[in-house]
């Protein structure tokens, strides 16, 4: 399972497209396959972007082209369209009215029907990607300036998103209704920042101000900050897997702290589920923290005996089988003096395939454990997800069509528990009625008429357009 996209705007500093660099390197965790920003100095737009890390992909040099006191940003794994470079993001666009640059984040469920809709009417698309349907509607009307268009453009967007736009000289950032993924706005020395995590906000020193709320299109211009509304959807629906798996454990995302939230996950998982172990360990990283409220729960001494190599990223290569059966311990390797006869709880943030998990317990066995207990922060995944995550198919879940003590015995531990959805919903700080949990439930909190998949828009054969109001 991989994270989707983070994006960052940076509005009325001078520095905006290093700020918006530091900001992406913050963001990193979102997206590790490309990375771009544009900026503009009211006179000339400057792009730069690329395959790989951002870290790899700027240098002094190109960010020293990268001018003006504007610039968007955009990490991305990607959810629609291949990973290719064609897709990578910021788009961006000149015509007559000027220019629009966008980033995206989130998954549009109505992109094929959108897009076979803007082509039927002569716009020729450049993308396999949802997130270039908002410039060919921003541009199909001529009437209305950019500000009075938004809303009823976004009006017809279904599913996730999180945009932000660099239209001319302003800052444009869309939450949709339901609210399902962050984006949250700071102030800084002489501007705006507005960034998919709160970690980017402390990256560049910014103060958080707030989120941009579910259903908001907040404008950053030299008149300062608006905001305009579309219609309340009838519940919000935050994308819940953000705090056990996604988001960084330091930021605050939907206004609340994920470290404190994986804690509690853990302290409920340790009062549904003890464990006789010696021992508590974490998967890092993402499995932490909700180890450390286990820990503390269950009064169980917390251990760090899978240590991380650091160093393991993108470029470890698998061409071969050999390497690849070396792979659980190239990433974590086990202290074999800590875990030689111990009884021990491991806790899992969760399970997808359940071939990584069995990898880690054959792991665990051969440094000597004893009995290992897996405990999992989350309750069994069963749906895949259509609002931005590349979740496997549903058949790919090993929770989707086998019972938990089928999965136990898979991954080869001596018992396995998951939190219960009471439990998860319990341990987050906001009212339960506020999450999306659908790939926990199959209830999906806005209408899916036909999954959509990654690479929709590269192989259509699906009917007409979906008939709906004109936003124009
Ligand atoms: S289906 Fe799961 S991963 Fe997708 S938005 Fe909902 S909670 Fe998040």
């Amino acid at each position: 399972m991989k994270e989707y996209c983070g994006v960052v705007g940076i509005y009325g500093n001078k520095n905006a497209a290093q700020l918006a660099y530091l900001a992406l390197y913050a963001l990193q965790h979102r997206g590790e396959e490309s990375a771009g920003i544009v900026s503009f100095d009211k006179k000339k737009i400057y792009q730069h972007k690329g395959m790989g890390l951002v870290g790899d992909i700027f240098t002094p040099e190109s960010l020293k082209k990268l001018k003006g006191p504007l610039a968007i940003g955009h990490v991305r794994y990607s959810t629609t369209g291949s990973s290719i470079a064609k897709n990578v993001q910021p788009l961006l666009i000149n015509h007559k009215k000027g220019f629009i640059a966008v980033a995206h984040n989130g998954n549009l469920t109505n992109s094929v029907d959108l897009r076979n809709e803007l082509e039927d009417t002569g716009s020729i698309l450049q993308t396999t990607m949802d997130s270039e349907l908002i410039l060919h509607y921003l541009v199909k009307d001529h009437q209305n300036n950019y500000s009075g268009k938004i809303l009823p453009i976004a009006s017809r967007l279904e599913g996730a998103y999180s945009f932000v736009l660099m239209i001319n000289d302003a800052i444009y950032a869309l939450r949709d209704p339901h609210g399902f993924r962050p984006l949250c706005i700071g102030k800084m020395d002489g501007g705006y920042i507005v960034a998919s995590e709160t970690c980017a906000l402390d990256m560049v020193q910014a103060t958080y101000v707030r989120d941009v709320e579910p259903g908001e299109v907040v404008i950053i211009d030299k008149g300062g900050l608006h905001s305009m509304k579309q219609p309340e959807a009838k519940r919000k629906a935050f994308c819940i897997f953000e705090y056990i798996y996604f988001a960084r454990p330091d930021s605050n995302i939907f206004t609340q702290s994920v470290y404190l939230t994986r804690k509690n996950l853990g302290r409920a998982l340790a009062r549904e589920h003890p464990a006789d172990a010696d021992l508590v360990m974490p998967i890092p990283d993402s499995g932490t923290y909700a180890a450390l409220g286990y820990a503390e729960e269950s009064k169980i001494p917390l251990e760090m005996a899978f240590v991380r190599n650091h160093y393991i990223g993108r470029t470890f290569i698998q061409p071969s089988q050999l390497i690849r059966d070396f792979k659980v311990k190239v990433k974590l390797n086990p202290v074999r003096d800590a875990l030689k006869g111990k009884k021990i709880a491991i806790i899992e943030d969760s399970i997808v395939r359940g071939t990584t998990s069995k990898g880690r317990v054959r792991a665990l066995r051969q440094a000597g454990a004893k009995e290992i207990h897996m405990r999992v922060s989350c309750p069994p995944l069963v749906s895949p997800c259509f609002y931005g995550i590349d979740f496997p198919t549903k058949k790919e879940l090993i929770a989707s069509d086998h019972s938990i003590e089928e999965i136990r015995e898979f991954i080869g531990v001596d018992s396995l528990k998951y939190l219960s959805l009471e439990g998860m919903l319990g341990s987050m700080m906001l009212p339960k009625e506020e999450f999306c949990t659908a790939c926990f439930t199959g209830d999906y909190p806005t209408k899916i008429c036909k999954p959509p998949s990654k690479k929709a828009l590269e192989k259509r054969s699906c009917p007409g357009p979906k008939k709906g109001p004109d936003p124009f």
